[in-house]
């Protein structure tokens, strides 16, 4: 069978299976190209079933371009609290924003003007325009990548963009006339659901017959992909900031920089421990733990003071936690802190929401510190580490278990 023929036979296939098997998803029951996009953006490196539930209250909080476009930045990270990758939320928005300022409100159907907004890949426009508009663009991510690897047993590196350029094209050349939309979902629903990462089920894949992977016995040691390389850890001390009096029974929390990493989320203060203490924090035995946690308190004490003018006593260390990026690993032990006021010159976080003081040396970026309880909880976006924290920090009167 020819190189045309097994093209024919895997759209044909799996356009077939696709309509029988495909799932029940909310974003499936619209064309509305604002609401696909929307599922699209959160559906990235983001699981089906974590997505839903957050789809339903953003679409229900910002129900239109406008509405997105509209309202607080805060507000709009605070509904994607949880879902991590904070960025995405920030170039939606602003994307939107760009929908409604220069086309009325209305998600370009063109493949140069969607992909001009922010944040909008190939893939990401490919996804819009096939899925909301049925126009013949591929939507190429990793799933779809693994199930064009192996169906027609290429070993090129899906790593490299010269690889992703190629599936493209071939993806484009497979969509059947006037089937966009139900084709490039249909790919997506296979790679998701059937030809998964580990052990694809090929006995019950619609393509299986003609699957060149497969009958090579090869489908599992593919995609090719050379490894990125393993993020980088750090250690950090992270100080959970007691309130007492009018503030008792709440943390004290800051908001990180405008720029990089997190951007404007709110966060427990933390520091990164410096080489010479990071090694002896990972040296066995007691006492070398405890040497290692007097140092470390030391030095977040010393940090925090010279940084923000913030005062604060560590008492003990509380918990240790993990957060991974793709480029740096954190590994955070959680120390208990008497809040001891602000040095002279940094005005005092008292209010909630008020400023605590001119951050100084390297960090020129005035840092505002907040007084964190239930009320603010529902109004602040934090990265699900901190909110882990705060969920399982034992109260400092508590037994601990
Ligand atoms: S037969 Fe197996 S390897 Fe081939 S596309 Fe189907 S699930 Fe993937």
């Amino acid at each position: 069978m020819g190189a045309n023929e097994a093209k024919l036979y895997f759209s044909t296939e799996l356009l077939n299976w696709y309509n029988t098997h495909k799932r029940d998803l909310p974003w499936r029951r619209s064309r509305n190209p604002y609401y696909i996009w929307i599922s699209e953006v959160m559906l990235q490196q983001t699981r089906v079933e974590t997505v839903i539930p957050y789809y339903h209250r953003f679409i229900e909080q910002f129900p239109t371009v406008e509405a997105l476009a509209d309202a607080p930045e805060e507000q709009v990270l605070k509904a994607w609290e949880g879902l991590g990758y904070y960025s995405r939320a920030r170039n939606l928005q602003a994307a939107v924003r760009e929908v409604k300022t220069s086309y009325g409100g209305q998600v370009p159907d063109s493949k140069e003007d969607i992909s001009s907004l922010k944040g909008v890949g190939p893939y990401t426009a490919g996804a819009v325009l096939s899925i909301a508009y049925n126009k013949p663009e591929p939507a190429v991510d990793g799933n779809v990548m693994r199930v064009l690897s192996r169906y027609f047993l290429l070993r090129d590196d899906i790593a490299k963009p010269s690889t992703r350029i190629g599936m493209e094209k071939l993806a484009k050349e497979l969509i059947p006339e006037g089937k966009a939309g139900d084709f490039n979902q249909a790919l997506m629903e296979l790679g998701a659901t059937v030809c998964t990462p580990k052990s694809p089920h090929c006995l019950t894949c619609p393509v299986m017959e003609l699957c060149a992977g497969r009958l090579e016995g090869a489908a599992d040691e593919l995609p090719v992909k050379t490894k990125a390389k393993p993020p980088r850890p750090e250690r950090r001390a992270v100080a959970y900031i007691e309130g007492a009096g009018t503030e008792s029974g709440r943390v004290l929390i800051r908001q990180r920089p405008k720029e990089g990493l997190l951007a404007r989320m709110w966060e427990l203060p933390h520091v990164q421990l410096p080489e010479t203490l990071q090694a002896s924090a990972g040296r066995a035995g007691a006492d070398a733990d405890a040497g290692a946690d007097a140092a470390a308190m030391r030095f977040l004490r010393e940090k925090l003071e010279a940084e923000y003018g913030l005062l604060v006593e560590p008492v003990e260390p509380m918990m240790d936690t993990e957060h991974t990026f793709s480029h740096i690993e954190w590994r955070m032990r959680v120390y208990r802190c008497r809040f001891a006021g602000f040095t002279e010159g940094a005005a005092a976080a008292g209010d909630r929401g008020g400023d605590a003081g001119q951050a100084s040396g390297e960090q020129q970026e005035k840092t505002t510190f907040l007084w964190f309880g239930e009320e603010e909880l529902r109004q602040y976006a934090l990265p699900n580490v901190f909110v882990r924290i705060l969920q399982q920090a034992p109260p400092a009167d508590s037994p601990k278990s």
